[in-house]
């Protein structure tokens, strides 16, 4: 294993309001650790009610000023921002490996889509166009005007530190909006430099603001505040529902990217080479914390052992090591959480009779490293199978025909990302008609950029993440009707 790296330093980070960094009005911290190392590495600000306050005044007075800015001088300062992103990807990478575990190469690309990200909501925002309506009464002149929604409420987590603060406030800031975020406690270092590119750009003061702490506290009165008119949720299932709920009951609305439980068909006729080198990658990226990451495999029994054999060898030529290391390919689990909660997918495994064809344990004693694991013969009621592993545990089953294979695609509640591999255009359609899922990748791994809808149906979420529809999702469509007097 790639251990002792040399580290770069990692610095404390605070809340930012009106453009300023500030401590937490009563002091609060919390620890950050490095998951390679278990150390402290620093701490972040904990918001009490009093920053909040401070925080949503800001956020109005912000919105006011922002969406009665032009849509090219918002597209100058978003680009501006996405350039300094640019800049300085390697420093903000090397902050989020060391808070995150990420291996630095993929800290690294994350930061250089965010800032493309970034780039696509600010030229898309200068194309939220009303309409005119003709109607019976010749006279009166009918519009929908699309406007900003108002203050933005984001909660990100922290397998993507940049990426899921880039998906919040690329649209909200493309529209008009202000953005209040409340970043992972455990990853904050990164989306603080990110939202300082914002700042250093030249965004005026409220336009965006950041806050840490406890988050159950954070979302009670972020979201019944009347201040604020949309929610957007990054995390689990379970969290998102919650949420939801209390938007509900204020009348807010929301955007939910919640859990993922993606099947793999591998048909008949497909590339099994290619299959497992595709996903067999995405598996594995950001230690298989990812929503979209490849859960359960389908493959069709007469490639299954081959499918097998070569899962198998990938998943034991992976480097595993600190993600400091250069060529670390898998870094440690981002929190002690996830240690436990592959060690429980195990046991449940082992219980049920499954086999575990390669890894199933844990890597070292020190850091929460664990080692890529396919479970063959998976029984359909273990909790692999039913329940999201969010770490490098795949499952793999054989299916006699494509029906079956769709089926049990289709059978949880989860409705995300799905990828399916064939050479058959009959196959495509029937994949593309009734797989259900916001995501559907053939033939290839997933490419979720800016300009793709991103989002789940089902449990899975509410709402879009990329695409023009996410713009939607930021702005009302107001009704204005004239008659000239
Ligand atoms: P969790 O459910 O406790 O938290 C998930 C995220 O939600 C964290 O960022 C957390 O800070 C935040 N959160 C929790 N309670 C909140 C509240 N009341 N108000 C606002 N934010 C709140 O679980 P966890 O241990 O951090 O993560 C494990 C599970 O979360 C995974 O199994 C996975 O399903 C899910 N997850 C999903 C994504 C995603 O990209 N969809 C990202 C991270 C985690």
């Amino acid at each position: 294993m790639n251990t002792n790296p040399r580290t770069p330093h990692y610095p404390d980070t605070r809340l930012l309001i009106n453009n300023a960094w500030r401590d937490a009005a009563d002091g609060r911290t919390l620890d950050v650790l490095n998951p390679a190392t278990d150390a402290v590495i620093g701490q972040v600000a904990c918001a009490s009610r009093a920053d909040l306050d401070a925080a949503l005044e800001a956020a109005q007075k912000g919105f006011e000023v922002w969406r009665s800015t032009s849509t090219v001088k918002r597209q100058q300062i978003m680009r501006a921002a996405a350039s300094l992103l640019r800049e300085r990807a390697d420093t903000i990478a090397a902050l989020m490996t060391q808070e995150q575990g990420k291996p630095l190469a993929q800290a690294r690309g994350e930061a250089r889509a965010c800032a493309n990200m970034i780039e696509w909501f600010a030229d898309e925002g200068r194309r939220v166009y009303g309409r005119i309506v003709p109607g019976a009464n010749m006279a009166s002149h009918q519009m929908v005007l699309k406007q900003p929604i108002g203050p933005v409420a984001a909660f990100t987590p922290w397998n993507f530190p940049l990426n899921q603060v880039t998906r919040k406030i690329g649209p909200a800031l493309a529209t008009g909006c202000s953005f209040l975020c409340k970043a992972p406690e455990e990853t904050p270092a990164s989306p603080a430099a990110l939202l300082q590119c914002f700042v250093d750009a030249g965004v005026p003061p409220g336009v965006v603001g950041l806050v840490y702490g406890n988050p159950a506290d954070i979302s009670d009165h972020l979201i019944a505040h009347p201040v604020i008119r949309l929610v957007s949720f990054t995390g689990s299932i379970a969290v998102g529902k919650q949420l939801a709920a209390k938007a509900g009951a204020h009348m807010k609305r929301v955007v939910m990217e919640l859990g993922g439980h993606s099947p793999v068909i591998v048909a008949e006729d497909a590339d099994v080479e290619l299959a497992v080198r595709l996903t067999g990658g995405m598996k594995h990226r950001n230690a298989g914390q990812v929503c979209i990451a490849p859960t359960r495999y389908l493959v069709h029994e007469s490639l299954v052992r081959d499918f097998e054999r070569a899962y198998v060898a990938l998943s034991e030529q992976i480097r595993v090591g600190d993600g400091m290391q250069e060529d670390t390919e898998l870094g440690p689990l981002a929190n002690e959480r996830r240690l436990h909660a592959m060690e429980r997918f195990v046991e449940d495994i082992r219980s049920r009779g499954g086999t575990i064809a390669t890894g199933g344990k844990r890597v070292g004693d020190a850091g929460n490293f664990f080692a890529p694991t396919l479970v063959t013969d998976a029984p359909m009621d273990s909790l692999l199978f039913n329940e999201e592993p969010f770490g490098p545990i795949a499952g793999l089953r054989a299916f006699q025909n494509l029906d079956e294979a769709i089926s049990e695609a289709n059978r949880l509640p989860y409705g995300l990302s799905a990828y399916a591999f064939t050479r058959s255009f009959k196959n495509v359609q029937t994949l593309s008609e009734r797989v259900e899922a916001g995501m559907l990748w053939i033939n290839q791994a997933a490419a979720p950029t800016g300009e793709l809808p991103f989002g789940g149906v089902k449990d899975s979420g509410l709402g879009t993440e990329g695409g023009w529809e996410t713009l939607e999702e930021h702005v009302i469509s107001k009704t204005v009707a004239v008659i000239g007097i």
